[in-house]
């Protein structure tokens, strides 16, 4: 008989109620992984600055866990945010696209990229790598229900970006994996063929 996986139904519970805003200001690398550290007891329910008090609270409801402050060491709450790109100074360097942990940049190599602001979370981790300053971050006005159906479709993008990522990573090994076999036998033929040779040589030598 398989024993269910109260923690993993622990860790979605808890993650329904987290942002989705994927920002790591957690120290976690998403909401899902921050959400499985608590469930799992690793770590507490006041470090999340974009869910701030009203998530604190509702983890503490969900884990009969007293409440508590957010912690200072994840910074100050942040407000719901939404990231733009000036893009006449855009030098299409794709560097905010490959940051962006829900696929909400798009633009293609040396062309100007633009931030689809229904899918921002406003994670504010496009910024720093931005190579010449063009992306700013502004308040955004979101409703409670909004910022429900928000969530969902950011833990929606971030889950696909995920997959998409690791179906990638195990593409490169493959290929990598690949072209080691093919050069090691590549190796082993020129050995071969100048062993080989030498054989020739002194056959003829002799003869
Ligand atoms: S919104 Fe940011 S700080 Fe909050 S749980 Fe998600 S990744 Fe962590
Ligand atoms: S566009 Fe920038 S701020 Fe918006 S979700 Fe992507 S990385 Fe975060
Ligand atoms: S990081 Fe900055 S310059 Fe590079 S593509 Fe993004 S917005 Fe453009």
């Amino acid at each position: 008989m398989s024993i269910p996986d109260f923690r993993g139904d622990l860790a979605a519970r808890v993650d329904a109620v987290l942002p989705q805003t994927q920002c790591g200001k957690c120290g976690y690398r998403g909401c899902r992984p921050y959400a499985e550290a608590i469930a799992s007891g690793e770590a507490e329910i006041n470090r999340c600055p974009p869910g701030s008090a009203e998530v604190i609270a509702e983890l503490s409801a969900l884990l009969d866990v007293p409440t508590k402050a957010l912690d200072p060491e994840v910074g100050p709450p942040t407000p719901p945010q939404v990231a733009f790109i000036d893009e006449a100074r855009c030098i299409g360097c794709t560097l905010c696209i490959q940051a962006c942990p829900v696929d909400a940049i798009v633009g293609a190599a040396k062309l100007m990229h633009t931030i689809v602001a229904e899918a921002c979370t406003g994670c504010e981790l496009c910024v720093p790598p931005c190579p010449v300053d063009c992306i700013r971050i502004e308040p955004r006005g979101t409703s409670g229900a909004g910022r429900k159906a928000a969530a969902d479709a950011a833990r929606r993008r971030f889950e696909a970006r995920n997959r998409r990522v690791k179906r990638a990573e195990a593409e490169r090994v493959a290929r990598a994996a690949a072209q080691a076999s093919r050069s090691a036998e590549q190796k082993k033929k020129e050995t071969i063929a100048r062993a080989l040779e030498r054989a020739r040589v002194r056959l003829a030598a002799r003869g």
